[in-house]
């Protein structure tokens, strides 16, 4: 993994830390917790390593398109099935 990734933005040395990352979708929403990414310490932009970035993409692609089809199916006088998923990995 390269070390010392050039903040694209102000050009500080982004730092590799863990964060938050925040999608929203027609109604719903999703936080993927404890990703790795270089963050600028200045400017705070973030840059997730592509592979990741491809991976944490389609996760969250498949959880918006699962929740959508049963809310779909779901009659229509009634409240959608789930509003909301938390998915964590459990600590040792
Ligand atoms: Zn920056």
């Amino acid at each position: 993994m390269i070390k010392n990734k050039p903040c694209p933005e102000c050009h500080s040395t982004m730092e590799l830390k863990k964060t938050t990352l925040h999608f929203e979708r027609e109604g719903f929403y999703a936080d993927v917790e404890n990703v790795s990414a270089f963050i600028c310490p200045k400017c705070g932009t973030k840059s997730v390593p592509g592979k990741l970035a491809v991976n944490i993409g389609n996760t969250v692609e498949g959880l918006f398109k699962s929740a959508k089809e049963i809310k779909v199916s779901t009659e229509k006088d009634l409240a959608p099935a789930f509003s909301g998923i938390s998915f964590h990995m459990v600590q040792a």
